[in-house]
């Protein structure tokens, strides 16, 4: 398979901030962009060499995009899969291809998945069960609950999840998640979250970003800490190698993000993959040798994938639409100079229009010659732009 050279055009499906990056790093390599999204104030759209604003199952828009296009990714994660296969038909190179995509859109699918490949890995998934039937709310061993029900498809930072304390709640909120198809996940005790960002190459190359450690803030990614400072060496290990086995088993060619808990008695769980470069790889962009998104642009192209060694320790700090309001909840404009008078912010604003609460808005990277140095000067940002400490 020959690589393909600029001025060839790459595309990408999905014109977020996920998009934008993937056309930053693919225009820096010389390729002009094409990019499909159904969204006017889309922040890829903004900056690509051609914008088709169409739904990702418009006829018309999807045939523009294949005429345009010798390769094709995708950004968003639910982008229908037969769309990715149509492509394929017409000629378009593909990768990722659907097959592992339409695993990842679909919790019971990438559990099932998860926990087979438990046995290479060594990592399981947390207990859970399928919930497809009223009668499935009330056969719930005692032990599952504190649980956590979560829809099979079309989550993501939290959306679809309640957590129930017993089949009476389940019940109720089963019903209040419109009766989809859902998984009952046993709610686990967590010490601390990380993810692994690993990028596979057509020719079975793997390379993989050092993992990073997350917090969370109502089911958004709050901060990405780099190296991650709670884990050990082995678990460490154990995390790489399960992340290179699971693109393997996976058959995926491009960037993959495997999310994993660490339980109080250092237990690892895997939770869930998503097909595409990850928000907590955004630290990528400053700190390491090749970030995720010309990982991803390389593999489309098929050329050989960068070396993802991290240059500097780094906190990424999430900027949500809230920071745009007031207590009074009135429009204001955070105090950008101020930020970036802290000599180790790096800014990224990804140049929505709409400022809204819990919107994905920015984030700052701080680097520093180490994790606690960076983090006191994530902490000074916070300040600065009125998010809360803890
Ligand atoms: P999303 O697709 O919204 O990212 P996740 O399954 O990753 O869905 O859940 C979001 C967050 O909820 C996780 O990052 C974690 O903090 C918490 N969470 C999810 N599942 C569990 C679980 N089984 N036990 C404890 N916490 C969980
Ligand atoms: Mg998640």
């Amino acid at each position: 398979m020959n690589p393909f050279f600029p001025p060839s055009w790459l595309g990408i499906l999905g014109g977020g901030q996920l998009g934008r990056y993937f056309s930053q790093a693919a225009q820096d390599l010389g390729y002009p962009v094409c990019v499909l999204d159904p969204d006017e104030d889309s922040p890829a759209g903004k900056i690509a060499q051609k914008f088709i604003r169409a739904d990702y199952l418009n006829e018309v828009g999807l045939a523009e995009f294949a005429k345009t296009c010798v390769a094709a990714s995708t950004e968003f994660e639910n982008v229908p899969a037969k769309v990715l296969d149509w492509l394929i038909e017409q000629n378009v190179y593909v990768a990722p291809i659907s097959q592992p995509v339409s695993i990842a859109q679909n919790r019971t699918a990438e559990k099932a998945f998860l926990s087979n490949c438990a046995n290479k890995t060594g990592i399981q998934t947390a207990p859970y069960c399928l919930i497809t039937r009223p009668e499935d709310c009330k056969s719930i061993a005692t032990e599952m609950f504190p649980a956590i029900l979560k829809t099979t498809r079309l989550g993501y930072d939290g959306k679809g999840q309640k957590t129930v304390k017993g089949s009476q709640e389940l019940e109720n909120a089963w019903v209040e998640l419109g009766q989809v198809e859902c998984i009952l996940e046993k709610k686990l005790n967590l010490a601390f979250e990380v993810s692994a960002i690993v990028a596979r190459a057509f020719d079975n190359e793997v390379a993989i970003f050092p993992i990073a450690q997350n917090e969370h803030r109502n089911g958004i990614l709050h901060l990405s800490i780099v190296p991650a400072p709670s884990l050990t060496e082995e678990q460490k290990n154990e995390i790489l190698e399960a992340t290179k086995i699971i693109i393997r088993e996976l058959d995926y060619v491009g960037v993959l993000c495997v999310e994993y808990f660490v339980l109080g008695d250092g237990t690892l769980i895997v939770n869930e993959i998503a097909p595409r470069p990850h928000n907590s790889g955004h630290h990528t962009l400053d700190s390491c040798f090749t970030s995720q998104f010309e990982q991803q642009v390389r593999t489309l192209a098929r050329l050989p994938l960068g070396k993802t060694d991290l240059i500097q320790p780094v906190v990424m700090l999430n900027l949500l639409g809230d920071i745009w309001f007031d207590k009074n909840n009135q429009m204001i404009q955070p105090a950008w100079d101020k930020v970036l008078s802290i000599p180790s912010a790096k800014l990224h604003l990804y140049g929505k229009t709409e400022p809204k609460l819990a919107r994905k808005m920015g984030h700052i990277n701080f680097l520093a010659d180490n994790i606690e140095s960076a983090k006191s000067d994530a902490i000074l940002a916070m300040e600065i732009l009125g998010i809360p400490i803890e």
